[in-house]
């Protein structure tokens, strides 16, 4: 229970502090990489509390990690390219998204160490 309440609760305090004018579409961008685990559907079963989730479900593996931190890299690939505001929005979007799914993998592997 306390992992899931982590899954909230850390968004919401990164949301608060980083983010602090846009913190509640910051927010709803980081809850919502919590779809990341729609791939616990494919195993069998869906749920175990004792699982390590982090290198067994596909979304959770080392290349999807991977392409995690690309997409939280992404503002830094066009930092000196001039783009339009909506390819800025889009930018930390794809970086929040990023972000997200990090913060959800470091969640996950916490309970990989205990
Ligand atoms: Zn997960």
């Amino acid at each position: 229970m306390l992992h899931i309440l982590l899954h909230f609760i850390v968004p919401l305090i990164i949301a608060r502090v980083f983010y602090r004018k846009k913190w509640k579409s910051a927010f709803l961008i980081l809850i919502a990489t919590m779809i990341v685990d729609a791939d616990h559907l494919l195993a069998d079963p869906v749920y175990n509390a004792n699982r390590c989730s982090i290198g067994f479900h596909p979304l959770h593996t080392v290349w999807a990690i991977v392409i995690y931190i690309l997409m939280f890299l992404v503002p830094y690939y066009f930092k000196s390219a001039k783009l339009s505001e909506i390819e800025e929005k889009w930018n930390r979007r794809i970086q929040l998204a990023g972000l997200g799914l990090l913060i959800h993998m470091i969640l996950d592997g916490l309970d990989c160490l205990i």
